[in-house]
């Protein structure tokens, strides 16, 4: 089973994108982890990709197509992937529906985290990461049970995205509104679209999501 996460930033694809693949037995395909790793790593990708990453801005397609088309073809993505953050732009919608025919893949779903724009800026700016095992947290709706202590690992330091400041946010909510929500209509006419309340609680987004991908459940 192959899916895509669409959404804007902060409507929750990341978190449910780890909880179904946890359940499914697929692997999350998030661009926005790769391209951080090619930063952190000092990579030409990353070298290329930083500032624009830091304003909020889109990646060019030519840089995320080759990063997906390789990724679509390591063995572990044969299990089924869920793409979170990808594809952003009509033309990496329709190279993916290249690469997909060409490797003899199918798009099972296409689901759409609905969230309001003022939640997202409150959502994003609060939120920071365990840096030792990348448990996410949030300075109002999740923090740590012991403050400064990783739930998950014990870890004590924590890392905030460059990227989640207030200033950046509008951009990337900007970016959200004119490239990327146009896929919705696109992928609505291939008749793959499906739509959750995002603004729901994480569980009931994750029931949501079940019934969709698994109609029994
Ligand atoms: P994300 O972690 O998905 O919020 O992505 C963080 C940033 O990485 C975005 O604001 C973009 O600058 C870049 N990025 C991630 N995925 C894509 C994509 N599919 N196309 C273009 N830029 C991307």
């Amino acid at each position: 089973m192959n899916l895509i996460l669409l959404g804007p930033p902060g409507a929750g694809k990341g978190t449910q994108a780890k909880i179904l693949e946890q359940r499914f037995g697929l692997v999350q395909v998030s661009t926005g982890d790769m391209l951080r790793a090619e930063v952190k790593s000092g990579s030409a990708i990353g070298l290329e990709a930083k500032a624009i990453m830091e304003r909020g801005a889109l990646v060019p397609d030519s840089i995320i197509t080759a990063m997906i088309a390789s990724r679509v073809k390591q063995p572990d993505a044969a299990k089924g992937f869920i793409l979170d953050g990808f594809p952003r732009t009509a033309p990496q919608a329709a190279a993916l529906d290249e690469m997909l025919r060409e490797n003899g893949m199918v798009l099972d779903h296409v689901i759409e985290l609905k969230v309001d724009d003022a939640a997202l800026v409150e959502r994003i700016s609060g939120r920071f990461t365990c840096g030792k095992c990348g448990e996410g947290y949030h300075d109002h709706f999740k923090q740590p049970k012991v403050a400064g202590v990783c739930d998950v690992c014990g870890g004590t330091e924590f890392t905030r995205r460059a990227d989640d400041k207030a200033e950046t946010v509008g951009a990337r909510l900007a970016a959200y509104h004119s490239q990327t929500a146009p896929l919705l209509p696109y992928y609505a006419a291939q008749g793959k679209l499906r739509s959750v309340d995002g603004m729901a609680d994480m569980s009931d987004v994750t029931i949501a999501l079940t019934r969709i991908l698994s109609p029994t459940a």
